[in-house]
C-alpha cells in the first residue's frame, strides 16, 4: 500500500519510514525540515532510505494543501500516518502560535487531504501530555483528561479532538496514538536523555528541575515502531475513531535516568539543581490493557538495554 507518512524525517518518523518499506509498503514522506532543531540532522535520519525505490521525499508543508496536493500526484495513498508537528513542551509556552499553527491548523489540513483524495485510514500521533498533571497510577485512554501544562498539550488534545470530529463527519477510520517519552538512536536533540548525554560528553553539568523525582514512562524507539505498525493494521481493519496509549508502563525517576546514563557511559555527571519548570508534568504511566488487546502491542525493550542502545549510537555518530 501506498502510505504518506507526514513529518517523516523526524526522529520517530524517519524509523517508521524505514519499517513501513522493510514491510513492502511504498512511502511518500512530507516534511518540511523545520528549524527546531538542525535540519541537517533530518537529512541524516532519511540518509539510509532516501534512494530506496519504494520511498519518495516531498519537501512541504502540512499546512499547505498545495504541498499536501503534490504527495498524492503520482501516487495513491491509501492511508496516512500523521507525525508533522512543533514538539516539545518548553518551547510550546514561548510560541504558542506556531504550536496551535503546525499541531492545530495542521492536522486540520491532514484531515482536509483525506477528504479531498478520499483516503479513509488516519494514524495520528498524540502525546501523553494530553493527560495533564497526574501523580500515580497508570493512565488509562478513557480517563478524564486533567488541565493541559502547557500550549503543546492543548494543541494535542486539539488534534485528537479534530480527528474525532472529522471521522464522523467523513465515515474514516482514525487512531490517535499517545506516544510516552519516545528515546533511542536519532533522538530528539532537545529531549532529556539526548540533552543530558551530550553534556555528559561536553563535560558539563546537568540541569536537574525539581528534587530529581518526577518520572516518566521512557519508551524504546523499536516499541513505539511496533505499536505504530500494530496501528497501521488495525486502521485497515476496523472503523470508527480509537486512540491507545503506546507506552512501557515502567515510570523511571529522572535520578534514576541520570543512574543508568552514566552507567551505560562510564561517566560521571556534575548535577546543577534547578527549580521544576513551567509546563512540566511529574508523573507519566501508560497503561497497556488496550494497545496490548487490540493492537497486538507487546513492549520489549528494559530502560538499562534501550539506554546503553542509545549510548552506542550516541558515541557512534557524536561530532567530536
Ligand atoms: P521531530 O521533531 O523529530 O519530528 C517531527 C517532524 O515534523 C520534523 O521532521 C519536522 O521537520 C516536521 N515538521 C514540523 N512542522 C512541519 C510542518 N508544518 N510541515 C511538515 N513537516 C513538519 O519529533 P518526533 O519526536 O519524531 O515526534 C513525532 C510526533 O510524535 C509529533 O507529532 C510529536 O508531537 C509526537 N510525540 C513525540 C514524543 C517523543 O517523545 N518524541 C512524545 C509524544 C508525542
Amino acid at each position: 500500500m501506498n502510505i504518506l507518512v507526514t513529518g517523516g524525517a523526524g526522529f520517530i518518523g524517519s524509523h517508521l519510514c524505514e519499517r513501513l518499506v522493510a514491510s513492502g509498503h511504498r512511502v511518500v514522506c512530507l516534511d518540511n525540515f523545520h528549524s527546531f532543531y538542525d535540519p541537517q540532522i533530518k537529512r541524516t535520519n532519511l540518509a539510509g532510505i532516501i534512494d530506496h525505490p519504494d520511498f519518495r521525499l516531498v519537501e512541504g508543508d502540512v499546512r499547505d494543501i498545495n504541498d499536501l496536493d503534490k504527495c498524492f500526484s503520482e501516487h495513491e495513498i491509501g492511508l496516512i500516518v500523521h507525525l508533522a508537528a512543533m514538539a516539545g513542551v518548553r518551547p510550546s509556552i514561548l510560541e504558542p502560535e506556531l504550536y496551535a499553527e503546525v499541531n492545530i491548523m495542521g492536522t486540520h489540513k491532514v484531515l482536509l487531504a483525506c477528504q479531498q483524495h478520499g483516503v479513509k485510514r488516519l494514524v495520528s500521533a498524540s502525546s501523553s501530555s494530553v493527560y495533564g498533571s497526574k501523580q500515580g497510577g497508570a493512565f488509562r485512554e478513557n480517563d478524564d483528561l486533567g488541565k493541559p501544562e502547557s500550549p503543546y498539550a492543548e494543541t494535542k488534545r486539539a488534534g485528537e479532538v479534530l480527528a474525532q470530529l472529522w471521522q464522523r463527519e467523513l465515515g474514516i477510520s482514525v487512531v490517535c496514538l499517545r506516544f510516552f517519552t519516545v528515546y533511542g538512536p536519532r533522538q530528539r536533540p532537545d529531549l532529556a536523555i539526548h540533552k543530558f548525554a551530550s553534556l555528559l560528553y561536553g563535560g558539563k553539568p546537568l540541569p536537574v528541575f525539581g528534587d530529581g523525582s518526577t518520572c516518566r514512562d521512557y519508551t524504546y524507539i523499536d516499541d513505539t515502531i511496533d505499536g505504530v505498525m500494530g496501528a497501521v493494521e488495525y486502521v485497515q481493519t476496523h472503523s470508527g475513531y480509537a486512540v491507545f496509549n503506546l507506552g512501557e508502563a515502567r515510570p523511571v525517576q529522572l535520578l534514576d535516568m541520570i543512574y543508568e546514563l552514566e552507567a551505560a557511559s562510564g561517566r560521571q555527571a556534575a548535577l546543577q539543581w534547578h527549580p521544576l519548570q513551567p509546563g512540566d508534568v511529574p508523573y507519566t504511566c501508560a497503561d497497556l490493557t488496550r494497545s496490548r488487546a487490540e493492537l497486538n502491542y507487546d513492549p520489549k525493550w528494559t530502560f538499562r538495554e534501550g539506554l546503553r542502545s542509545f549510548i552506542r549510537w550516541f558515541e557512534d555518530t557524536r561530532q567530536t
